[in-house]
């Protein structure tokens, strides 16, 4: 058996659950819309939805001033910064730190894995200031050995003059090197897990691959001979959460953080996070061995 020297996971679903913070955040920045402007709810969530498709984030912070429902607002940007956008910003905050925490387990595993001396990388397909600020919020950032993500989005023209000169001076950064991946390295593409093995100068076969999503996170990992672990746990996503998600995301987003409600397995899955620790000391998949008749003769039976 090879010795492992890395583990690479994937972020969303598998480090947390991403679907029980951006649910009730994405809403409640909603009903703080509703209540400043006044605007049909209707309007303010298919404008959003159309500037996050856009993006391609859910996350994308500047989404109100970026709306054309918002456009003519924008001619005093100040009046409207402080009256509909930061009290939005705020109510996001507010339910993201509330509702955004790490499975059971996951800051202790991390840490285990560094003590064992492997190297910790994150491979995810959020873009970089989305996973750089869950990181930082979650404090697993110092963790890793590097992160690799999809391209940052870039300030919109109108902007909180505060929070451009905090993002000029690295404030939103997470403690980690960030790598920025083309936008084409999107996962199931084997290309962003080829790159961080080119910078650790690994083979696949050194390195343990996890992810929550059978469609997207394991083939990358066969096609770089990747031990590939399921978190099957991060596909556990209830109907409810799963509705209300629609509503306020665009599907195409949605598809990359979520994995869709799908029959295909992977033999190697586990139920927690911490079992990376039990694969890495070689517990696998392996099939029930079949109950051979003559064995089960000679058994004396109890009376
Ligand atoms: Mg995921």
């Amino acid at each position: 058996m090879p010795s492992h020297r890395a583990v690479v996971t994937d972020l969303d679903n598998t480090l947390y659950p991403w679907v029980d913070y951006v649910v009730p955040s994405l809403e409640a920045m909603v009903d703080s819309l509703v209540a400043t402007t006044g605007l049909p709810r209707i309007r303010i969530v298919q404008s959003l939805k159309a500037v996050y498709a856009k993006f391609e984030s859910n996350e994308y912070p500047f989404a109100i001033q970026e709306s054309e429902l918002f456009k003519p607002y924008e001619a005093d940007f100040d009046s409207f910064n402080a009256l509909v956008i930061d009290p939005a910003r705020l109510a996001f905050k507010a339910a993201r730190d509330r509702y955004l925490h790490p499975y059971p387990g996951v800051k202790e595993t991390l840490q285990a894995v560094k003590a064992r001396g492997l190297k910790l990388v994150a491979l995810t397909d959020a873009p970089r200031n989305a996973a750089e600020g869950r990181l930082r919020t979650l404090k697993l950032d110092t963790l890793f050995d590097a992160v690799y993500t999809l391209p940052a989005y870039p300030l919109p023209d109108h902007v909180d003059p505060e929070i451009r000169r905090k993002e000029e001076a690295g404030h939103y950064r997470a403690g980690v090197e960030v790598v920025e991946l083309p936008a084409d390295h999107e996962k199931p593409s084997p290309a962003g897990l080829r790159r961080v093995l080119r910078d650790l100068s690994l083979r696949g076969d050194q390195v343990l691959y996890v992810g929550d999503n059978v469609t997207k996170d394991m083939p990358v990992a066969e096609a770089c001979g990747a031990l590939g672990v399921w978190a099957e746990y991060g596909t556990y996503v209830s109907k409810e959460y799963r509705d209300r998600l629609q509503v306020i995301s665009a599907g195409a987003v949605t598809r990359r953080h979520v994995a869709d409600a799908t029959p295909t397995r992977w033999p190697l899955a586990i139920s927690s996070f911490t079992q990376v620790l039990e694969v890495l000391d070689g517990a696998r998949w392996s099939r029930p061995a079949p109950r051979r008749r003559s064995a089960r003769a000679r058994t004396p039976r109890r009376r």
